[in-house]
């Protein structure tokens, strides 16, 4: 027996065992007393849970979520899309391109579940008004070793470090072919972006801890491109989805602030805003593990925020110029610990 007729047909059983799995046992994957308890989220679910977390929306949505691979990482695990919703206006969330910053992940499979699971009214209304794409976990293999960069052992990396891999936000430059990106996920982002082509890109990350002017602890910042050659009708939109972002997490107990970033337009917040889309950078802080799931949380509202907002036409709105006035970041607390330049 040759080796790929084995592959497909071990892939085929795997794929009847997670079905199997789904059907016998849907309860398995419901929070446990293990997780935290009730309504506890798993902020760092392994590769396999969440395949299985997708699959499994995909199932008992029937149909409303679509969940496909858009590629393989360098080691081969799937990098995920899923999506939710038809409409005629489309927006892009991605998340952990920084394999250890997990938390936007969980987040994505939260808003998933709101807008993807049940026939409300409203889920109907929002599910026609938009389509949601979400590439959940961007890089599953710098997720695998909790570092920030890709697997690419070999590579002399201009962007990233030696004997582990590629930076992938710094590969989305949009005079970068994905063809010729050695940066294989970014790649595949670029390809996937230019296939649904989005009005909206919102990217996850995360920061670590800092304090404002009065001492209080920042749970996020949030910035638009600032790439001076970035299409201003593109970066109006920005601060509008920048703006949505900030007030959904503040009106969630956040204390937002304005991420002090650069220009370099291989990064997905400066790239996705040269190609004109509305494109901005969210950042959670990496608090301590009790404020883990008010941070997903968090992050859930202000993807649900956003696509309200575009659904009912409210952001298109707002006064760009209010992105302007979100504070600035402020000191960091205690030492850093993460090379957190987005
Ligand atoms: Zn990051």
């Amino acid at each position: 027996m040759g080796k790929t007729r084995f592959v497909s047909v071990s892939s085929a059983l795997s794929a009847f065992l997670v079905l199997a799995a789904l059907l016998a046992a849907p309860a398995q994957a419901a929070p446990t007393s293990e997780q935290g308890g009730h309504g506890r989220v798993d902020p760092r679910p392994s590769t396999a849970k969440l395949a299985f977390e997708l699959q499994r929306l995909r199932l008992f949505s029937r149909g409303a979520v679509e969940v496909s691979p858009i590629g393989r990482s360098n080691e081969g695990r799937p990098v995920w899309s899923a999506r939710v919703g038809h409409g005629p206006l489309r927006i892009l969330y991605l998340t952990q391109q920084h394999g250890n910053e997990p938390l936007g992940t969980p987040a994505a499979l939260e808003f998933l579940r709101e807008a993807g699971l049940g026939h409300s009214p409203y889920q109907r209304w929002l599910r026609s008004r938009v389509t949601v794409d979400i590439v959940v976990r961007a890089n599953p293999d710098g997720h695998e070793r909790d570092w920030r960069y890709n697997y690419a052992p070999e590579a002399d990396p201009e962007f990233g470090e030696q004997g582990k891999g590629y930076d992938i936000n710094r590969y989305h430059n949009p005079e970068l072919a994905p063809e010729d990106n050695p940066a294989t996920e970014a790649g595949l982002i670029q390809r996937h972006y230019a296939e649904f082509r989005p009005d909206i890109v919102v990217d996850y990350h995360m920061q670590g801890r800092y304090r404002d002017d009065e001492g209080k602890e920042i749970t996020g910042s949030v910035k638009w491109p600032t790439h001076p050659e970035a299409d201003p009708a593109a970066v109006s939109l920005s601060k509008q989805v920048t703006v949505v972002a900030a007030e959904s997490m503040n009106a969630a107990g956040g204390n937002i602030s304005q991420y002090p970033g650069g220009n370099y337009q291989g990064i997905a917040r400066n790239a996705y805003g040269l190609r004109g889309s509305g494109s901005v950078l969210v950042e959670l802080s990496a608090m301590p593990a009790e404020h883990e799931q008010a941070q997903i949380r968090r992050a859930t509202f202000a993807m649900l925020a956003i696509a309200r907002g575009t659904a009912n036409g409210s952001l298109r709105k707002i006064d760009p110029a209010a992105a302007e006035k979100i504070p600035p970041r402020g000191d960091p607390i205690g030492r850093a610990t993460r090379a957190d330049s987005a």
